[in-house]
């Protein structure tokens, strides 16, 4: 474990999190409006959504069948049997005057997730449950000077609230396990985790405490959207409170809020103030009642998860974990890359590491450069294999590639349909590369003679010159060879 040290002794960090995802569903929880994102304000509110009298929610039946399938995802118990608790509070944006959320019974208890801590290590981060829940609207403060404004469209809308165990430790750890939940999602088809949207976003708990003692008091820091600033909230927080700690104080049990602009948290409500909820069974909705053979037949659609991929990846294809990692994050880069490999003859591991490097490498610039995901790749992962292909069989060199990928992508023609075009065949002859070597040397007399005097790294200025020569078209090492054997010569 990682402890901080001070003057005074050694601290720990507790962390954990109560992460809110939005569901990936058409329509909202307890309605049939729709959850289309960017609609213009109110377009998406029915009758049950802005809390019309006489109304009643309906479960979505799909809603349930996405958190059935996050909770399997996320090596959850499902409950067959789960209640829906009505949450009261008065707000603008909230029109029914409370929350239908679920409070004593969740619909899923328990699972993890894996991360590695700082040395690589394997870790599980213990989930608590996961329960459904509505979203509220939102209040608009910026449109008029007199007036506030209220956009319904996000009433309504499914939420899977995710609440950790307080089992992080630090900062990383919190980013490693964001990112790790946010890829299982992705891969579930359960939630975008877009966090720009605010699909994804996370109450996080913090406390410190001496390692060996009972956890500290914990200090919750609400609503942050994105991992920076939820790195950047932690690491204030921590300093606040060894601040507060070793000068003898004693940190409240508070809720604040992170401001992105100063890096600093603040009090929004303290412990005394804390809002009394007054949850009760939602009167308006049964139980919800699952049949274990609909748990089963979800369970058939859950995916090769990222982890099981990443282990498939080191040990079928003997790629290193940080490759096969970065492969797995996504469903739709593994897809791309197990596609090109389908393509190229030899599957061995230094095939699937060259193949592995272009992709993460080359590739992904070029993707970056466009602003483009992997599905809108102008290089097909055949063609990504024949590339490879010609490089491997030495047709040519890694150099020349790279400006071959960028004509493909341009172009959107094929690797050897370009080297053709262009006359791009490395030369692999010796006859051929000792030719203009000696041309190279005859023509730099001057230099041949510094170099036999001990000026040794002319040797380059030679091979840049050849180089030059082919137009970057001589094979590297035949070239490096055969420049040896001619200055040993001479
Ligand atoms: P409550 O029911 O009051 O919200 P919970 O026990 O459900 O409290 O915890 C809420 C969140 O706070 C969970 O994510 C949990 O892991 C985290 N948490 C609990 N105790 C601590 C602590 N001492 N330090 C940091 N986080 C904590
Ligand atoms: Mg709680």
């Amino acid at each position: 474990m990682k402890y901080i040290e001070t003057s005074t002794g050694k601290w720990e960090v507790v962390i954990g999190l109560e992460v809110h995802a939005q569901m990936i569903s058409n329509s909202k929880l307890f309605s049939a409006a729709s959850t289309k994102f960017g609609a213009a304000p109110n377009e998406n509110v029915s009758f049950v959504d802005a809390a019309f009298p006489g109304v009643l929610p309906v479960i979505n039946s799909f809603c349930v069948d996405q958190a059935i399938k996050t909770g399997l995802g996320l090596n959850g118990t499902i409950n067959l049997v789960s209640h829906f608790d009505r949450k009261n509070y008065f707000y603008a944006d909230l029109p029914q005057g409370y929350q239908i959320s679920q409070y004593k019974s969740p619909i899923i208890s328990g699972g993890h997730v894996e991360i590695e801590d700082e040395n690589g290590e394997a870790r599980k981060v213990r989930l608590e449950r996961i329960h459904v829940e509505q979203d509220a609207g939102k209040s608009i403060h910026d449109q008029s000077p007199t007036k506030s404004y209220i956009d319904l469209n996000r009433a309504g809308v499914a939420l899977m609230e995710i609440v950790t165990m307080p089992d992080l430790r630090s900062a990383d750890e919190v980013s490693a396990f964001i990112k790790k939940l946010r890829s299982i999602l992705r891969y579930l088809k359960t939630c975008d985790g877009n966090m720009e949207e605010g699909s994804l976003r996370a109450d996080v708990n913090v406390s410190l405490h001496r390692p060996g003692t009972e956890y500290g008091t914990r200090v919750e820091i609400k609503n942050v959207n994105s991992i920076r600033f939820i790195v950047s909230a932690i690491g204030f927080e921590v300093d606040r409170q060894i601040e507060v700690l070793e000068s003898g104080g004693i940190v409240d049990q508070e809720t604040r809020l992170f401001d992105p602009a100063t890096g600093k948290t603040v009090v929004m409500r303290s412990k005394e103030d804390a809002q009394d909820y007054r949850y009760f069974p939602d009167p308006d909705l049964p139980p919800l009642i699952l049949e274990q053979s609909r748990v089963d037949r979800i369970r058939e659609t859950i995916p090769e998860l990222p982890d099981a991929k990443t282990a498939r990846f080191q040990r079928d294809l003997g790629l290193p974990h940080y490759d096969a990692a970065l492969i797995a994050s996504e469903m739709e880069i593994a897809d791309y890359y197990e596609d090109a490999l389908t393509h190229l003859p030899s599957g061995d591991a230094e095939t699937a590491k060259i193949l592995a490097n272009w992709m993460l490498g080359e590739l992904f610039s070029l993707l970056n450069k466009d602003g483009k995901n992997i599905c809108e790749s102008n290089v097909s992962p055949k063609n990504l294999a024949e590339l490879i292909q010609l490089i491997k069989t030495d047709v040519i060199s890694g150099k020349i590639a790279k400006d071959v990928l960028k004509i493909m992508w341009d172009t959107g023609k094929s690797a050897s349909v370009i080297v053709e075009e262009n006359g791009l065949r490395q030369i692999t002859s010796a006859a051929d590369i000792d030719d203009c070597l000696r041309a190279v040397l005859a023509e730099h007399s001057d230099k041949v003679a510094e170099y036999k005097n001990g000026k040794e790294k002319l040797f380059g200025f030679f091979v840049g010159q050849a180089m030059k020569k082919t137009q970057g078209k001589a094979n590297p090492q035949l070239l490096n060879d055969v420049l040896k054997k001619l200055l040993g010569e001479k």
